[in-house]
């Protein structure tokens, strides 16, 4: 094959995470060719798959960070758009964050004004007293004091929707390559040439006016390969339990949470889609990137004990499943970095994107059409086609 016979593409995105996934089905709608390059030989694999799913209502992020900005307008398109194009699992379910302490209400309160900072309704928050909480939610620890009510957070499957992104990218016209590891990108005139290898250790040639890098834990080694050193990142574990259906009966229909800042970020008691019941995660600094969704025993013990500090008749022996997935952290700003290389204008990356990524991901998608849309002219499709019915990407 001769160089220029290697297929062409105006944009490469790397990696088919729910970033990946969105980014793509976003740039469909464009006159573009796509494609989307992934590792694994099916998409949603990495921290995708191994999170809560819950879409945040938007009090939680600090107040002017790009993660608020987006936690909020990304929960809004999933209202206003997702719920109703990607034929995805999914459902509003209220959250509470539970103060068990005078110091942990206080923190409610400061959560309850930055959910207003950042956009939320009066009418989305709630602060609840003891008794409302326990009225609510009869099996929490009775030593709750307090309770923060979201009424616009939702349960979603990340997988499948991951799944339906990258189909709905399909059916609009990109392609997607699966099995192929990136492991070079060399830029030549004015076009990327990205080398990867696949699954027979086949070596495959793209090229590309644009890239995407939205490789996860990855990201900063893919951005290595134009010696872009714009951020770095640094990983946090978090494992969970799946509790069986017989222990669904001890919560009502809240996401329970824990303070985040004095408990860690997201750890919870919740009812899944599929009527099991979610607990976990714990907050594990700087595990290798290879052992991002590793499941250790010592850590099987603290999920439970954090389980029955929220419902103490919770039977946690009663696990039916495991997994876990690393927070991907940007270490200069602890927010999400969402910009164009340094190195090179047209390579941009879409990295550290701890939670809320999950539920920002419409947003994210956004936010990087608008970098593309700085440097080239994009024009709309007049026969992109918004709801998935089907079942192509599923691996
Ligand atoms: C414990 C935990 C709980 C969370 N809970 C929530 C929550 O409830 N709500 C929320 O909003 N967010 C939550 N998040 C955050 C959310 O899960 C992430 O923001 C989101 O999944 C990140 O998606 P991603 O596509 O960037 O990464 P990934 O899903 O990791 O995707 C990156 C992809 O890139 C691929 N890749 C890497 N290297 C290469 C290469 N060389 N070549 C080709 N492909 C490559 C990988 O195989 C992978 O498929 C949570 C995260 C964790 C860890």
């Amino acid at each position: 094959m001769t160089a220029e016979e290697f297929p062409i593409f105006d944009a490469i995105v790397i990696g088919a995470g729910v970033i990946g996934g969105a980014i793509a089905r976003e740039l469909a709608k464009y006159n573009l060719q796509v494609a989307i390059v992934e590792r694994n030989l099916r998409v949603a694999q990495e921290t995708s798959a191994g999170n809560s799913g819950v879409v945040h209502g938007g009090f939680d992020p600090t107040p002017g960070t790009v993660n608020a900005r987006l936690n909020l307008l990304g929960r809004h398109l999933y209202e206003t758009e997702w719920f109703k194009e990607l034929n995805f699992p999914h459902r509003n379910c209220h959250s509470i964050v539970l103060a068990f302490n005078d110091v942990e209400k206080k923190e409610l309160d400061k959560l309850y004004d930055q959910g207003l900072t950042n956009g939320l309704k009066r009418n989305e928050l709630e602060i609840l007293t003891r008794e409302q909480c326990l009225a609510l939610e009869p099996n929490l620890n009775a030593k709750v004091v307090a309770g923060l009510l979201c009424t616009s957070s939702h349960s979603v499957d990340p997988v499948i929707l991951t799944n339906k992104l990258v189909e709905s990218a399909l059916v609009n016209g990109a392609r997607l390559f699966l099995g192929n590891a990136v492991t070079s990108i060399a830029k030549i005139a004015d076009e990327f040439r990205v080398e990867s290898t696949n699954q027979h250790a086949r070596v495959e040639t793209y090229r590309a006016r644009f890239i995407i890098n939205a490789a996860g834990h990855y990201a900063d080694v893919i951005a290595g390969m134009i010696k872009d050193k714009d951020f770095s990142l640094r990983t946090r574990r978090g494992q969970y339990r799946i509790l069986e259906k017989t222990e669904r009966y001890m919560i009502n229909d809240h996401i329970l949470f824990m303070v985040p800042t004095i408990h860690g970020k997201g750890v919870i008691v919740a009812p899944m889609l599929d009527g099991r019941v979610l607990v976990g995660p714990t907050a594990e600094e700087g595990v290798a990137k290879e052992d991002t969704r590793l499941i250790t025993i010592e850590k099987f013990e603290e999920v439970a004990v954090i389980a029955k500090k929220i419902i103490p008749g919770l039977r946690t022996e009663r696990t039916c499943f495991v997994f876990s997935g690393s927070r991907s952290i940007c270490v200069e700003t602890d927010d999400f970095w969402i910009a164009a290389s340094s190195k090179d204008k047209r390579f941009i990356n879409v990295a550290g994107i701890a939670s809320p990524g999950l539920s920002s991901a419409p947003a994210v998608a956004r936010e990087v059409v608008g970098i593309l849309r700085s440097q080239t002219e994009l024009t709309e499709k007049t026969n992109f086609v918004r709801e998935v019915i089907g079942d192509q990407a599923r691996g």
